[in-house]
């Protein structure tokens, strides 16, 4: 167990690196069964999804397209409820499978909000991808196809996911301690 201390919070490691990727493989196994033939594309969810849709692409063996967007709707570790759109759609979804690509489902309200703004492009099919959800904290009912992990209700940094936009390079997953 190893710890770090950004800014003015403490974290200890809660999901190795090698758990990390056995769980994203075996996400990227069910798409690459589940996609056969076709050639979704995944649309990144900015800025904590990198890089989880880095390695998730880097696992599918089948033809596929990525695609990213940004949306804000979290400051420090509690959500604001607010969602902004920051980088809109810049390919063509019109008839195409679509895969969101997101780092993290908490409330759910980021990912309602997505959905309803990616149906007006009138994609084929749309599906969710996420790394992990905490599902105590879900309140939105949402159909995730596809989650890689599921974790309590505590703040995590790491692999992608920030604390006041640091931390994201830790190849490990970290949550915080309470003192
Ligand atoms: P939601 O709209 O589902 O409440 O919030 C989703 C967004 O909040 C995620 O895409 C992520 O950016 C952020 N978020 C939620 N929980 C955590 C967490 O534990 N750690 C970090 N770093 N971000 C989180
Ligand atoms: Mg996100
Ligand atoms: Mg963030």
């Amino acid at each position: 167990m190893s710890r770090v201390t950004i800014k003015d919070k403490t974290f200890e490691t809660s999901i190795p690196e090698a758990e990390i990727q056995k769980r994203v493989k075996a996400v990227a196994d069910r798409i690459n069964s589940d996609f056969q033939g076709r050639v979704p594309v995944l649309l990144s969810v900015l800025n904590g999804s990198f890089v989880f849709a880095a390695d998730l692409m880097r696992y599918l063996n089948i033809e596929c397209e990525i695609s990213f967007v940004k949306m804000a709707s979290y400051e420090g570790t509690s959500s604001t409820g607010k969602v902004r759109k920051l980088i809109g759609v810049n390919t063509d979804l019109k008839g195409r499978d679509v895969i969101i690509v997101e780092d993290i489902v908490d409330t759910g309200v980021t990912m309602k909000n997505m959905l309803g703004m990616l149906k007006e492009y009138e994609p084929a099919s749309l599906h969710i991808c996420t790394l992990l959800v905490k599902p105590e904290k879900l309140t939105v009912p949402l159909n995730i196809e596809y989650c890689a992990m599921e974790i309590p209700n505590d703040f995590i940094v790491g692999y992608g996911l920030d604390y006041d936009q640091l931390g994201r390079n830790l190849r490990d997953i970290y949550t915080v301690v309470e003192d």
